[in-house]
């Protein structure tokens, strides 16, 4: 079960309540989230009763969860979480546009590429300093210097920053810089990175891994939420099927699915899911037309010499073009997508 604290709940209280379930022989997982606290229990729970933690002070209502993603379960959410990443809120009626090249590769690049897409109407910067490259003799990133160029391209823009994180050991360092970390697809199951993110409050972009089921997706959300982190948003970017044309498979199906599995935002990553530029801005539409809450689109000033991901970066005219489309959709299923600036 979970227990919701009332948005008045005190520090005490809910301490009472965390030694209330430790008591009946559950272990308590706390999360703070943006509006209230929540308490899992986790345990069996037959030898106790909702009515025990009911009448505790500052108890909302106790919820019971069927499924063992308990934390990111629906079930026992009152609302749809909404993720802030500094002033920008992932999960409300704006669409937020996360946007920049697949690696930083120089000041200018990462800067010029921040001033573009915040002109269009992106409100993250994306871009990637630690890169998960199938080849060892591929460009790996600038690891250290390209998140120092990020702060730059952030500092000069004032757009917040979402970068990969890619080893436990690196969760501190990126952590310095970055204002939400972006877990790969490779990576969704490595559960030491998972936990290790869990124990910060910075926000967290979990992408679907590319033979990943949903179940086992969530579950990998399940992990960063068990760790006390409640900020995390999903990201479907396209997994494997039998089809050669394109680089992997959009699953929009992912989308219905996980908003009615799960209270946490979903951002859709068409860039990386349909894997050709020109094939991108349509993808986009569609997410936005099925619920998306945010998207992520690789954008470079000049997609045929970028260092990685060229044949699936929009330039900047083509990333203008693409929000005007995109904002059609929103507007027509209630949504917002922020006006271009002259
Ligand atoms: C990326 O965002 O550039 C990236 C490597 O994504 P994914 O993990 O989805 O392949
Ligand atoms: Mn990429």
């Amino acid at each position: 079960m979970i227990i919701v604290m009332r948005k008045s709940a005190t520090e005490e209280q809910i301490q009472l309540v965390m030694k209330a379930v430790t008591d009946e022989g559950l272990e308590p997982r706390r999360l703070d989230g943006v509006e209230r606290t929540v308490i899992a229990c986790i345990g069996d729970e037959r030898a106790t009763s909702a009515e025990r933690f009911e009448v505790l002070e500052g108890v909302d209502r106790v919820m019971p969860v069927l499924q063992d993603y308990k934390l990111a379960s629906r079930d026992g959410a009152l609302e749809r979480t909404r993720v802030p990443v500094r002033d920008v809120i992932i999960g409300d009626r704006e669409i937020v546009v996360m946007a920049g090249p697949c690696s930083v590769e120089s000041e200018e690049q990462i800067v010029s590429t921040a001033r573009a897409v915040k002109a269009a109407g992106a409100r993250i910067l994306r871009g990637g300093a630690f890169k998960p490259r199938t080849s060892p003799y591929a460009f790996q990133g600038l690891a250290e210097d390209g998140l120092k160029l990020l702060a730059t391209a952030r500092e000069e823009t004032g757009l917040p920053i979402v970068t990969e994180v890619m080893d436990p050991h690196n969760v501190e360092l990126v952590g310095r810089y970055t204002d939400m970390y972006q877990i790969g697809a490779r990576n969704v199951q490595n559960y030491a990175l998972l936990r290790e993110v869990g124990q910060t409050r910075i926000p967290v972009l979990l992408k679907r891994g590319m033979s990943t089921t949903l179940k086992e997706f969530v579950f990998a959300a399940e992990y960063i939420l068990a760790g006390g982190n409640p900020h995390v948003v999903l990201c479907e970017r396209g997994i494997r099927t039998f089809e050669t044309a394109t680089r992997n498979t959009l699953d929009l199906n992912a989308l219905p699915v996980l908003q009615e599995w799960t209270h946490l935002p979903v951002c859709i990553d068409p860039s990386h899911g349909v894997g050709v530029t020109r094939w991108v801005p349509p993808l986009a539409r569609a997410a936005v037309a099925a619920g998306a809450d945010a998207l992520m689109l690789e954008v470079h000033p000049d997609p045929a010499h970028a260092w990685s991901d060229g044949a699936q970066s929009l330039d900047f005219e083509g990333f203008a073009e693409a929000m005007d489309g995109i904002r059609r959709v929103a507007a027509a299923v209630d949504r917002t997508l922020p006006q271009p600036v002259a």
